[in-house]
């Protein structure tokens, strides 16, 4: 990686690498960033700052302690806000895309009928929210078939959208197959048909330029543990004419506005006499992740600092590095489109018919590379491409900026021997 185009403590990889702590001489080889990313010190330090210098809860005290914490935390809704594009007043913390998701399927307000298009690469976290909505509503789920490779063209997608289509949610980036979703044109089509549209960024986040004007998209999730960020801690983008419209499913300190609470009697006491919060605090119920705010300021800047295009770049390269070496092997089973162009960060295989956990546990055991294996959370991609229930996925592996060719080269290695010696 060349970052010298940035700022110079981050001028090579290797100074960058000493910025993580669990990276020393004899560290495993770390390939499940899709997982969780590793996190660098100034991460660490600004929780550490949080808790030794800041430690009051926000927004409640008059005090300096509490006040400065707040405008502390601010900065760091604002950070967040600039890194989509967004306003700050757009942006709640939860506690991952996860939670996001469940946020807005909980808040939206769907009649029976109502239909929802979504992929077939979605994670789980963009799935069940959404299928235990339908059944529990009826309404109807239109799947976006994206087939092995997990390319999803727009034209195709926005021929499922119809007069009924309340929303369309969609990953910007497959944590199984590495492939960038086509966010801009989908948002397009949704706005010009009057559908809500909801993009799951938890994979793009940490990797690309996200822009959520450019996306033109009403709902936008990410997570801070998997872009050097702190467990913990994620992000809801809510556009701001629906924040302002919308009743948040979750209410409680924060979320109203008490000053203007006017209950004539407790029997009377209904919310009918209270306002919202401005925003974006009506979406904030109760005490924010506020050490984990400082956290994910920090990573944002580490990633700035670095630059994502730089990023980006570093990925796609051993991305491409990994899948030609891996190309070489008899018996390799790549899934996702081989051209490196539609795809980046993560690789996916089998090796013959060996189970894909026992070659995950021969590369821990035998060979201290960390991948991950099993459907990652991605049930109806698998079950789809097999064509029954219960395949036993494959072998994933996924690169970050701390990543370096030679790791990549002795993964593909270590492969090439764990297949020539069990097929
Ligand atoms: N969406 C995608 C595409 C993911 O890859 C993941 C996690 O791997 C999630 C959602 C869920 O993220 P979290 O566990 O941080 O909520």
């Amino acid at each position: 990686m060349d970052t010298t185009s940035n700022h110079g403590h981050l001028s090579s990889l290797e100074q960058l690498r000493h910025d993580f702590p669990t990276i020393t001489a004899d560290s495993d080889i770390y390939l499940d960033s899709v997982a969780s990313s590793l996190t660098p010190m100034p991460v660490v330090d600004a929780m550490t700052e949080y808790y030794t210098r800041y430690r009051a809860n926000i927004h409640r005290g008059t005090y300096d302690l509490s006040m400065r914490a707040s405008e502390r935390y601010e900065d760091a809704v604002a950070a967040v806000a600039r890194f989509i594009n967004a306003s700050p007043s757009e942006i709640a913390f939860t506690q991952n895309t996860t939670h996001a998701i469940n946020i807005i399927a909980h808040t939206l307000d769907f009649t029976p009928g109502d239909e929802i298009v979504l992929t077939s690469i979605e994670h789980t976290s963009n799935m069940a929210p959404w299928v235990s909505l339908a059944s529990a509503k009826g309404l109807e789920l239109k799947w976006y078939n994206a087939g092995r490779d997990g390319i999803v063209d727009a034209e195709e997608l926005a021929a499922l959208i119809g007069p009924r289509t309340k929303l369309v949610t969609m990953t910007a980036l497959s944590n199984v197959l590495g492939t960038v979703t086509p966010i801009e044109a989908v948002g397009k089509a949704c706005r010009a048909n009057g559908t809500m549209f909801m993009v799951d960024a938890a994979q793009a986040a940490p990797h690309v330029p996200l822009d959520v004007r450019r996306i033109d998209c009403d709902f936008l999730a990410f997570s801070g543990h998997k872009m050097l960020g702190p467990t913990g801690i994620g992000v809801l983008y809510i556009r701001e004419a629906l924040a302002l419209e919308m009743m948040p499913g979750m209410l409680g300190g924060g979320t109203l506005d008490t000053a203007k609470c006017d209950c004539p009697s407790l029997e009377e006491c209904s919310l009918d006499y209270c306002s919202y919060s401005e925003l974006p605090d009506k979406w904030q119920p109760g005490t924010p992740p506020i050490a984990e705010a400082f956290g994910l300021h920090a990573a944002i800047r580490y990633i700035e600092e670095v630059g994502m295009d730089v990023i980006e770049r570093h990925d796609r390269a051993l991305t491409s590095r990994f899948m030609r070496s891996l190309e070489q092997i008899p018996g390799i089973d790549i899934y996702g489109p081989s051209n490196p162009e539609q795809r980046m960060a993560v690789v996916s295989f089998n090796v013959g018919d060996i189970d894909p956990n026992e070659i995950g546990r021969i590369l821990n055991e035998r060979y201290h590379i960390a991948v991950r294996t099993g459907q990652h959370c991605a049930v109806n991609y698998f079950n789809d491409v097999a064509g029954h229930p219960g395949s036993s996925g494959n072998v994933r592996a996924s690169f970050y900026l701390y990543n370096t060719e030679d790791e990549v080269d002795a993964a593909a290695s270590a492969i090439s021997e764990i297949s020539a010696k069990l097929i």
